[in-house]
């Protein structure tokens, strides 16, 4: 069943990047049915702390499981839900979810996690957001600071002062806020500096070629000692080998996430996943979470 086991592995071809016209429109029609019909599920991927290997955060990641293309990644219809118009819709329900997710977990004895979500290039814009996701989180008991937004670098740079300002508005309500993918966006560092975020995502094409490109694995220790020289978090994405993580971890980066800890899971084997994590650490490296 596409939505246990292999609930992080999603199709690569879908009829969005395909040539034929109708199927796109018939495409199209079934993203903007999907939420009603409840084609949606959230996959979530632990942050792991690379001192103790705690669960510290999970993130949220969409997956849409279509009747007749089976499970599709967020890549192959976030873009169309964009320009369609149906992210608003989407994203609000990633938010609810993800936040009635941790509120569970929460109330299942997990009472430092956090819950991170990706903000859309579309959503950041949206007027009222800090304010529907303020309302959201009280509505679950959770305060903002047990929420993490991520944005991509690429996105803040489209429009970096109406970005910075909205990015202001959901920090002032308190909420963590991170770069997603740093590193690809071509930020300056006088920019980077005026951001109200908390942490970096150092993208995951720097982690994957670390051990044979010297220029990654540079740059992986160049990002990790700028977000501790500006006081940040750093999560290194994408770690899949014992290796990068022991790099990682020598070069002080203090989060990890990546198949070599946990693929994105399915609800409830992400919560097996959080009850192993806290009765047996080591455990969870082997057996039922290992990398496939
Ligand atoms: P991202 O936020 O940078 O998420 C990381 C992506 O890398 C995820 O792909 C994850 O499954 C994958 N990944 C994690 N660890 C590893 C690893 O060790 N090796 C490899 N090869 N891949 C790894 P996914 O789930 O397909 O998501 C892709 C992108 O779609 C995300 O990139 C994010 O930008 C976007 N996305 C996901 N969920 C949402 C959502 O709810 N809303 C919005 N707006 N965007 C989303
Ligand atoms: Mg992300
Ligand atoms: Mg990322
Ligand atoms: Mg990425």
């Amino acid at each position: 069943e596409a939505r246990s086991a292999g609930a992080g592995q999603t199709r690569s071809f879908s009829p969005a990047m395909r040539e034929d016209l109708r199927e796109r429109i018939q495409f199209e029609n079934d993203l903007r049915n999907a939420l009603d019909l409840g084609q949606f599920f959230l996959c979530y991927q632990p942050q792991i702390c690379a001192t103790t290997g705690r669960t510290m955060t999970m993130e949220a990641l969409i997956r849409w499981q279509h009747p007749e293309y089976g499970l599709i990644g967020p890549c192959e219809f976030i873009p169309l839900a964009e320009s369609a118009g149906l992210i608003k819709r989407i994203g609000a329900w990633v938010i609810e979810t993800a936040c009635a997710q941790l509120a569970r977990w929460r109330a299942d004895g997990h009472e430092q996690l956090r819950m991170a979500v990706n903000l859309s290039a579309r959503q950041l814009p949206e007027p009222g957001l800090a304010e529907r996701i303020g309302e959201v989180l009280n509505r679950h008991r959770l305060t903002p600071a047990d929420l993490e937004l991520e944005i991509t670098e690429s996105v803040l740079m489209q429009d970096s002062e109406r970005s910075t300002n909205r990015l202001m508005a959901l920090r002032r309500l308190g909420l963590r806020l991170s770069i997603d993918d740093f590193g690809t966006g071509y930020s300056s560092l006088s920019y980077l500096r005026l951001l109200p975020v908390q942490a970096f995502k150092l993208d995951r094409s720097f982690v994957d070629t670390m051990e044979r490109s010297e220029t990654s694995l540079e740059i992986c220790d160049s990002a990790i000692r700028l977000a501790k020289n500006l006081g940040l978090d750093i999560v290194a994405e994408g770690v899949e080998t014992e290796t990068q993580a022991q790099l990682l971890r020598e070069m002080g980066c203090p989060l990890l996430q990546g198949y070599l800890f946990s693929r994105p899971l399915d609800a409830a084997s992400a919560g097996l996943f959080l009850a192993a994590d806290r009765s047996a650490r080591p455990a969870t490296r082997s057996g039922k979470y290992a990398p496939r």
